[in-house]
């Protein structure tokens, strides 16, 4: 299974061109990805240029700190000749359905939530002996598109488009009785 992996606010927190600290749990569950046999691509927008070796850089942090990307921004099937990397799944902070979690050492853009994201991938990997994409079986965590967990990334939403100057109230969500913008998330 290949998995293409953001940098920036999902490997570590947002402090481009600086690398940042990691964000909690990234490396941990990379490491396990790549001992369960996935292969992982560094997929960001990153790159060595004028502003200095910014892509290296962040590929070499991660191998010091464990993990070894067989890929940096490259497509290792390219059957196409679309720039987009082929994988399975791709994290990234910036992907609608990524689950988030307020940064706790500073405020601003919020960070991925890898208590989620790392069970979720574990299990595709873990179902995905034959590396093809397949419907998750038994052992993958289930899914109530209406139960609490949902409305905790709808939260989270709400804090990822605040944090970027979109985010605007529903009516809905006063009728719903919706977190606003300001609340923090309580991991619940
Ligand atoms: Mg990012």
């Amino acid at each position: 299974m290949i998995i293409a992996i953001d940098f920036d606010g999902t490997i570590t927190d947002h402090r481009y061109p600086d690398l940042g600290r990691p964000v909690p749990g990234a490396f941990e569950w990379m490491k396990r990805f790549q001992a369960a046999g996935a292969t992982l691509i560094l997929w960001t927008m990153r790159s060595d240029g004028p502003d200095g070796p910014l892509l290296t850089e962040a590929d070499d942090f991660c191998r010091e700190n464990g993990v070894i990307f067989k890929h940096v921004n490259e497509n290792p099937q390219a059957w196409t000749t679309s720039p987009k990397v082929l994988a399975h799944a791709y994290i990234d902070d910036s992907a609608i359905g990524c689950p988030l979690k307020e940064n706790p050492r500073m405020c601003g853009r919020p960070i991925v939530d890898w208590d989620i994201v790392g069970p979720l991938v574990m299990a595709m990997i873990e179902n995905d002996g034959d590396h093809r994409l397949r419907t998750p079986k038994a052992n993958t965590p289930a899914w109530d598109p209406y139960g609490p967990e949902a409305q905790r990334l709808a939260r989270n939403y709400r804090l990822m488009s605040a944090a970027v100057g979109g985010y605007q109230p529903l009516a809905s969500d006063v009728e719903m009785d919706m977190p606003t913008s300001n609340d923090t998330i309580d991991g619940t």
